[in-house]
């Protein structure tokens, strides 16, 4: 029962500023900053539709979100808020090693979950699916805490990628194999809070020495 991802509206061409719903001034005007992906009024729209979709699938259990720090703050903020259900949330940060825009695949957990998910229906929330090895860690290691459930939500998946199978129950767009920011996604913890996805062209981001 969950509905189709929207059509994307991405490579138009048009820079980020000139596209509608994209602030012209600055910061949103900085050079580094290549396509606009996905618009703001989309990323909602899409956001509104998962929540519904979650809402039905845990009427009966209401699920534990999972955040991974910090790419996903936003993206969790907002969906809880598109849930109508008494979610509960909680949040880990793992670092992986592997250059500034590839991950390796090997991971370590900075901060750890608070609640126990022995018996919960947990939903873990994710910002982008790149080569899928950060997911597959972290299914592989919150399976082993004995949760009762245990799905995936991802906003963004790069088209093509993905060394391991995924299975993911939500997925909000399918995006070009391009390095993006905005909306939780960061370039040296810059442009997470722009409310929409776009291309990184690399350079240094306008006002970082
Ligand atoms: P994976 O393990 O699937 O290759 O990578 C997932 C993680 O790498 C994401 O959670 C995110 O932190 C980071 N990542 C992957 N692609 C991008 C991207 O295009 N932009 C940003 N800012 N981070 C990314």
């Amino acid at each position: 029962d969950e509905p189709e991802p929207s059509a994307a509206p991405w490579r138009t061409g048009l820079p980020v500023a000139r596209r509608p719903g994209c602030l012209p001034e600055p910061p949103w005007d900085d050079p580094s900053l290549g396509e606009l992906i996905v618009p703001a009024d989309e990323l909602q729209a899409r956001i509104a539709d998962l929540g519904a979709a979650i809402a039905r699938h845990y009427a009966d259990r209401p699920p534990l979100l999972v955040g991974v720090l910090k790419g996903a703050c936003i993206f969790l903020s907002d969906l809880a808020r598109a849930i109508g259900l008494p979610v509960e949330m909680d949040f880990m940060a793992i670092s992986s090693y592997g250059s500034a825009t590839r991950t390796s695949g090997v991971v370590r957990i900075v901060k750890d979950l608070d609640i126990d998910l022995t018996g919960r229906h947990v939903l873990i929330v994710e910002d982008i699916v790149d080569s899928g090895l950060t997911l597959s860690f972290l299914t592989r290691n919150l399976l082993a805490r004995n949760p009762a459930s245990l799905e995936v939500c991802a906003l963004l998946v790069k088209e093509g990628l993905q060394a391991t199978s995924l299975d993911l129950a939500y997925e909000g767009f399918r995006i070009p194999p391009e390095f993006v920011v905005g909306y939780g996604l960061d370039v040296a913890e810059r442009f997470r809070n722009l409310p929409f996805i776009c291309e990184y062209r690399g350079g240094d981001p306008a006002g970082l020495s």
